[in-house]
């Protein structure tokens, strides 16, 4: 039987994947310093009989988590934060951080540094952030993200909305939520009603994070289809991670059924070198490549329409192969003019998995 509420502890994970006492004690340690939270719907997608489980290393910790290996902010966020809660990267784009929660904390979550705990990253004051983004007409459109975007109340997000969508040289408002995938209950007919909206004034995209096949279940799709209804735009980043979709059978499914219920793949990412997220998830280049242009030759024109990409403190970095030991890769958002769709090489070693700072 499923439980009724969030799950939040190791106790209570407990019973539901058989965990012994030492297991449960391990789990203890790292919720201690990442916290856990798992829905009763993304639960039961879980195998129990699987410690292998693609969906179950997304959701529950592994001892992998305690190597102290890898940083805590890989691509310079806290640099381009311009007020507490804003960052302001690239010229066009700006990201809010709403808040530090999330229906459920993926194991390979890149803002592990603050999901689900204290942070002065968030949560800014939304008539700063809004007067910010009125006074810099550069802004083209902004990322209202987290944590998860849709783990703020409606009316909060209906007075995002309202904000934003009064700003003219907006063209379109996203917005950064995995609740479609890890808790499609939360797309309720009130919050879809405030969506469409403002839908009807501004385009807005949701962008989500479906990253393996058995995740587009007839519960998530529901959802989908709902915002698809209600007018919205569902855009879908897939992050690439060892153990989940390195494989590109697996990641071809995923890309081709995605397209096929009119969620166009935007991005598949590579996973970044985060602490408690590097050692379980990284693949390295070398067979990351193969692996993606695999899985996008088994797709038709429009799965085909995403960008594998790896974002760096100098900009989106979009890894087009390897040849000879030398990553060919080409800049797809530059933070500086100088480096616009730069394409270069760089030589990399054969377990080599992120680039660092220092580019030629
Ligand atoms: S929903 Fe997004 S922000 Fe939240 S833990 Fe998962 S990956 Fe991180």
């Amino acid at each position: 039987m499923l439980p009724t509420g969030c799950i939040t502890t190791a106790e209570a994970l407990a019973p539901y994947l058989n965990l012994s006492d030492k297991e449960t004690q391990s789990l203890r340690r790292i919720i201690s310093v990442y916290p856990l939270a798992i829905t009763p719907y993304y639960l039961s997608l879980v195998d129990p009989s699987d410690p292998e489980d693609p969906i179950r290393k997304m959701c529950v910790p592994s001892l992998d988590e305690s190597l102290y290996e890898g940083q805590s902010d890989t691509s310079g966020e806290a640099d381009n934060t311009i007020l507490e809660g804003l960052q302001h990267k690239y010229r066009q784009t700006a990201l809010i951080l709403s808040t530090e929660k999330c229906a459920m904390y993926c194991r390979h979550c890149f803002r592990k540094r603050l999901v689900g705990k204290s942070t002065e990253e968030t949560k800014g004051s939304l008539d700063a952030m809004a007067d910010y983004v009125a006074l810099h007409d550069e802004i083209t459109n902004v990322l209202i993200s987290g944590g998860d975007a849709f783990l703020n109340s409606d009316s909060m997000i209906e007075a995002y909305l309202e904000r934003f969508s009064k700003i003219g040289h907006l063209d379109f408002i996203r917005i950064g939520t995995r609740t479609p995938v890890v808790w499609p209950e939360r797309i309720t007919k009130n919050l879809l009603e405030i969506l469409a909206e403002y839908a009807k004034i501004k385009p807005i995209y949701i962008i989500t994070q479906f990253n393996h096949p058995r995740e587009l279940s007839e519960q998530a799709l529901g959802a989908i289809r709902a915002l698809q209804a209600s007018g919205l735009v569902i855009r879908n980043q897939t992050v690439l991670l060892k153990g989940v979709n390195d494989d590109p059978e697996v990641l071809g499914e995923l890309l081709r059924r995605l397209a096929a219920c009119a969620v166009l793949p935007y991005y598949v990412f590579q996973c970044r070198p985060v602490l408690g997220v590097k050692a379980q998830f990284q693949v390295p280049f070398s067979r990351a490549l193969p692996i993606v242009n695999k899985a996008r030759s088994l797709q038709n024109g429009q799965g085909k329409s995403f960008r594998y990409c790896m974002s760096h403190p100098r900009g989106k970095i979009e890894l087009l192969d390897v040849i000879e030991g030398k990553l060919i890769a080409r800049f797809h958002q530059a933070k500086s003019a100088e480096d616009d769709n730069r394409l270069f090489s760089a030589s990399i070693s054969s377990s080599q998995a992120w680039l660092d700072e220092n580019l030629s």
